[in-house]
């Protein structure tokens, strides 16, 4: 059984007093939640969360990771970095990194293999734009997003990930998959990853939907046996919206 990961990613939303009273409102809501929660929140309001989130049951996640272990890297931030802050996962590859900021499924990998050494849980994303959908490139862009993101993972290692399955038409605009779409194409995914290791890990590892999940269609999507939880941007600035995931999350 796969435990479901319900994890927000807050972009660079929230102050850090704005993080203390979302957390404050949030946390009695999913207090008794099954599932895994986790908040995705920017670099500055880490220090506000982690003291806020400590003897909770919702873990702690930034929204990057360099893969150096220090140096030379203006406006980076490293894995001690976010450890010492009682950081545990890491959203890597997010399709607005890999849009706005140059991001490429090569830093992707340096990352990820760098937040595994360090003991980071990484949330790896992927997933296809528009045209590339409208191609019917879904599922090579995903195999290509793989097989260079997760190179030189050992099979040890890629059962301490999350992949989150995030169609870049579907993040932020209201646009969602299907159920069933997301279903099919999570489940090709698990093929690709089950050639990359093994079907027997393919089988284990946990594989997010994500892009405008909300409190109405959260039901549905976590109904589907291939999707074992939701990486969730703007309903997870609402406390209310976000605890609804979390319990749909523990329906099954
Ligand atoms: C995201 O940022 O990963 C995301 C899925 O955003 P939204 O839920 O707003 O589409």
């Amino acid at each position: 059984m796969r435990k479901p990961i319900i994890a927000g990613n807050w972009k660079m939303n929230n102050t850090a007093q704005e993080t203390k009273n979302l957390l404050n409102e949030l946390i009695p809501l999913v207090k008794d939640a099954k599932c895994e929660v986790v908040v995705c929140v920017p670099y500055t309001d880490l220090y506000a969360a982690s003291e806020i989130l400590k003897g909770t049951n919702i873990g702690l996640g930034a929204q990057n990771v360099h893969w150096a272990d220090k140096g030379a890297y203006t406006g980076e931030i490293s894995a001690d970095m976010l450890l010492e802050l009682g950081v545990k996962y890491v959203i890597i590859g997010h399709s607005e990194r890999r849009q706005y900021f140059g991001e490429t499924d090569e830093t992707v990998n340096k990352r990820v293999i760098q937040a595994l050494k360090k003991g980071l849980i990484p949330i790896v994303c992927i997933g296809e734009t528009e045209s590339e959908r409208e191609n019917g490139l879904t599922d090579e862009v995903n195999r290509r997003q793989l097989t260079i993101g997760l190179k030189d993972i050992s099979a040890e290692d890629i059962q301490k990930i999350v992949i989150a399955y995030e169609p870049v038409w579907a993040i932020g605009t209201g646009k969602t998959a299907t159920d069933q779409d997301a279903d099919e194409t999570i489940g090709k995914i698990r093929e690709i990853l089950g050639k990359m290791f093994s079907k027997d890990i393919a089988q284990g590892l946990r594989i997010q939907y994500g892009g405008s999940m909300n409190a109405k269609n959260a039901q549905g999507l976590m109904s589907m046996p291939e999707i074992d939880g939701g990486l969730i941007g703007g309903a997870s600035l609402k406390a209310q919206d976000f605890s609804i995931i979390v319990k749909a999350a523990d329906n099954f």
